[in-house]
């Protein structure tokens, strides 16, 4: 039987209600905000003037998806550094293209890119609503609007077994120029229309007002535990909003004010990180800048407090799957429910080496929790994270680390929920010491 606390049953739900309310980077920026908030950050703007104070909180948003959070401590920041957790706001899945709306024999079909690496097969026959940001024309202004449709709208059906015999053998494929368009309705009105009506509804606006956007095509069902004990959990977004939410808990959770700490939740990760916004852009290297200057110090100091910080790259990992035992390292298989992994490669595709892992190892006993380690297997290839990408940047020490999980870029992921709080507990120690 797995023993779960109230307390971590308690964050485990916590991470489904945050996923629930972020069903795109844009609303998990804004649900981010509205903790932050809530705990007495003060929001900065790029575009103006920061002045900072010693024991300050603060967090600034770049492109609405990306943001970064931190507070100062009383230790001089030029020797004692920050502590900065990274995670990614991006999950991969369906977008909806500029003019999606086709008029196909009387139904519309709206056209969707494919983001990143999702496992298509997993969206065909889901409840799918949409989620993200619309331009909309208010006056002579344009506006930035939230939008969540969040009940089934669209849908892939699948083709029937007696149309595509060899389903089950060679696996459900998806042209996905042809084949991925998602089904939205009659065209009667004219398919434009048909699609512009629900979000003008959603947004209380007119049709026309609507401008440009970026859709995600957004499963409706919402995060449910499951197991005898209930001791997993299963939602969408799980890599990498799990990570978002227990960099956050951590850093919110933090009682010591001698140390700095910061958090980056970074967009554009499923894409390579290369964008303004993302892990590639300048967005953290400016923000620490500044951060430094705004606490006096000068170029030589920055360097050091670079010197003396440590980060730590938060993406979930590949929990050792039973039925697929030949998928994995057999001297490296981690277990969810497990605890914290530490991620590494070779080859730099994750930050870590032996210094940073143990560092890392050394704060999740400090917490006392379990910590696993991870190497994908040799003859397969390795995906990465931001942690080569901002350690490079940057110039700090690194380490990748996340808890394991099922089923990664899955419409509806799996993980444990004891590696949930417990990596909040190993973040939360990191950002004390
Ligand atoms: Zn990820």
């Amino acid at each position: 039987m797995t023993i779960i606390s109230d307390e971590d049953r308690r964050q485990a739900q916590d991470l489904l209600d945050f996923i629930d309310a972020s069903p795109s980077p844009w609303h998990a920026v804004a649900s981010s905000v509205q903790r932050l908030q809530a705990a007495g950050y003060r929001r900065l703007d790029e575009g103006e003037r920061w002045t900072l104070a010693s024991g300050g909180r603060y967090y600034v948003t770049r492109g609405d998806s990306s943001l970064l959070a931190f507070r100062l401590g009383k230790r001089p920041l030029a020797t004692s550094g920050l502590t900065l957790i990274g995670a990614h706001t991006d999950s991969p899945g369906l977008r909806v293209k500029p003019r999606p709306a086709e008029d196909a024999a009387g139904l519309v079909r709206i056209g969707v890119e494919v983001y990143g690496g999702p496992l298509l097969a997993t969206f065909a026959d889901r409840d799918l609503g949409l989620a993200g940001r619309v331009m909309v024309r208010a006056g002579d202004a344009i506006v930035s609007r939230l939008l969540h449709i969040d009940r089934p709208l669209l849908r892939l059906p699948n083709l029937a077994i007696h149309m595509n015999r060899e389903a089950n053998e060679n696996g459900l494929k998806f042209n996905k120029q042809t084949e991925l368009p998602l089904l939205l309705g009659s065209s009667d009105d004219g398919a434009d229309a048909q699609f512009r009506r629900p979000l003008a509804d959603a947004l209380g606006v007119d049709p026309g007002q609507l401008l440009t956007w970026d859709l995600v095509a957004c499963d409706t069902q919402k995060g449910s535990f499951w197991g005898a004990d209930r001791e997993f959990v299963a939602n969408g977004q799980l890599d990498n909003l799990a990570s978002c939410h227990a960099a956050l808990s951590a850093l919110l959770a933090q009682e010591d004010d001698a140390a700095s700490s910061l958090v980056a939740l970074f967009d554009h990760e499923e894409i390579g990180s290369e964008s303004a916004v993302g892990a590639g852009g300048s967005f953290v290297g400016d923000v620490l800048q500044r951060l430094a200057a705004a606490c006096g110090l000068d170029g030589e100091d920055q360097r050091r407090m670079l010197a003396a910080s440590y980060f730590i790259s938060a993406d979930m990992a590949h929990g050792w799957h039973p039925n697929f035992p030949a998928a994995y390292e057999p001297c490296h298989r981690v277990l969810v429910n497990g605890g914290p992994v530490i991620k590494r490669n070779a080859n730099q595709r994750y930050a870590t080496d032996a210094a940073s892992a143990a560092r890392f190892l050394a704060i999740c006993e400090r917490a006392g929790v379990p910590c696993q380690q991870y190497a994908h297997r040799s003859d397969l290839g390795c995906g990465s994270t931001i942690g080569p990408i901002v350690a490079a940047r940057l110039g700090i020490p690194s380490v990748d680390v996340g808890a394991p999980m099922w089923a990664m870029h899955s419409v509806r992921e799996s993980a444990g929920v004891l590696d949930h709080a417990w990596m909040i507990a190993a973040l939360a120690n990191a950002f004390e010491s």
